[in-house]
């Protein structure tokens, strides 16, 4: 990209960032390439070290988060390498509702003695975040967190960690840079699952991690890039081109699918079915104040309590037609599921939350079969 990268618009970024130099006969598009080995005297030299279908993916991301990129095979690989950065017996600060893939490495990590401590806090809790980054190393943050949709005030927790001179890392799977880039206020990395809104399409497992434009930053990305030689975590070359062409329609998928969840989350909030609705942008969410404050928009993602318990809730998932029941979130498709289906999940969520995914379909069409699965379930509980 052009120095002027910057100046442009996000939306045009994400259509011309990482794009090759525009010669005669160049491809638009980045080429797909497939090499374990290249001559040698270059800076590739081997398929684990470098590859140029990652470099164009990193070159779009770091336009994109305002950083330096590097791809990893997923989102728990990337976040597994971040937390290699703890010295032993380290301190990690990290959200109680956080991914449980996260949550289950930090337990791993506190149990083979491997970190001191995993201290979990309610990250929308800012003096809580302050009093727990108290001698630590790394502060790890979700925001809106998965799957309770916490919003932390992020120029403040950032703030904390970096006073107390922990690594301050912030997973942007549920924002994207569309609505919020945390390098900007005072993060040291950033973390991706790639496999969510970025790709977009349901087909891609990846990863990412985004450094600094600081020494500090830079000083990250070397120890992080000697990690992902080192471990070997690294995506395949296809993997990279696929999430890349699906990061050039980042920006219309997501005004699409965030303007749907809008309109459900309301709708949803006034259904005899749903005890409660967790969506940052329903003025009566207790994070709306803070995400209008410091997001650009407020997601795609919605959780709702089903009213009758967990087997009302299960029976939701089970009963719409044009949602599916799956895991994972961020495509063009509309998905819910059960959080506490997984064991893996924290107990503090309820058992009866739903978190529904909102795609890109039309919004009549989605509100219609959830508006059904949800009137059949509530009227087999008002005859029993
Ligand atoms: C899915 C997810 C991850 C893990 O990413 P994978 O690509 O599945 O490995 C990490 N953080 C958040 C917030 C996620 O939603």
């Amino acid at each position: 990209m052009p120095d002027s990268t910057q100046s442009l618009a996000l939306s045009t970024r994400s259509v011309t960032a990482g794009r090759p130099r525009r010669d005669p006969d160049a491809p638009l598009n980045a080429p797909l390439v497939l090499a374990s080995t290249y001559v040698a005297g270059g800076t590739m030299e081997y398929g684990r070290y470098g590859n140029p279908t990652w470099e164009a993916f990193e070159e779009a991301l770091g336009a994109l988060e305002n950083g330096r990129a590097l791809a990893f095979s997923s989102g728990v690989a990337a976040i597994a390498t971040v937390l290699d950065l703890v010295p032993v017996g380290g301190v990690v600060v990290a959200p109680r509702h956080a991914y449980l893939g996260t949550l289950g490495q930090l337990a791993d990590l506190e149990a083979s003695g491997r970190i001191a401590e995993a201290r979990l806090v309610d990250v929308a809790d800012t003096d809580a975040v302050r009093c727990a980054v108290t001698g630590a190393d790394l502060l790890l943050v979700e925001s809106p967190t998965n799957p309770a949709l916490e919003i932390a005030d992020l120029p403040a927790v950032c703030a904390a960690g970096r006073a107390e001179g922990a690594v301050v890392v912030v997973d942007n799977t549920f924002a994207t840079p569309l609505l919020q880039r945390p390098i900007d206020v005072g993060a040291d990395i950033v973390a991706h699952s790639v496999t969510k809104f970025l790709a977009g399409h349901g087909d891609v497992v990846m990863g990412a991690l985004v450094t600094a434009p600081t020494p500090r930053g830079d000083e990250l990305y070397g120890r992080l890039e000697e990690r992902r030689k080192r471990f070997g975590a690294i995506p395949g070359p296809f993997e990279a081109w696929l999430a890349l062409r699906g990061m050039r329609t980042l920006h219309v998928r997501l005004e699409r699918a965030c303007a749907n969840a809008a309109e459900l989350a309301d709708r949803l909030s006034r259904h005899r079915a749903v005890e409660r609705v967790r969506y940052p942008g329903l003025p009566t969410d207790p994070g709306h104040a803070r995400a209008r404050d410091q997001m650009d928009g407020f997601g795609a993602i919605i959780s709702i309590e089903v009213r009758g318990g967990l087997a009302a809730a299960d029976r939701v998932t089970r009963m719409t037609r044009l949602w599916v029941n799956a895991t994972s979130l961020g495509g063009v498709e509309s998905t819910l599921e059960r959080r506490r289906r997984w064991p893996g999940e924290s107990p503090t969520i309820p058992d009866n939350l739903v978190r529904l995914s909102v795609g890109i379909e039309d919004v009549d069409d989605l509100w219609a079969d959830l508006d059904a699965a949800l009137n059949a379930v509530a009227e087999d509980a008002g005859s029993t």
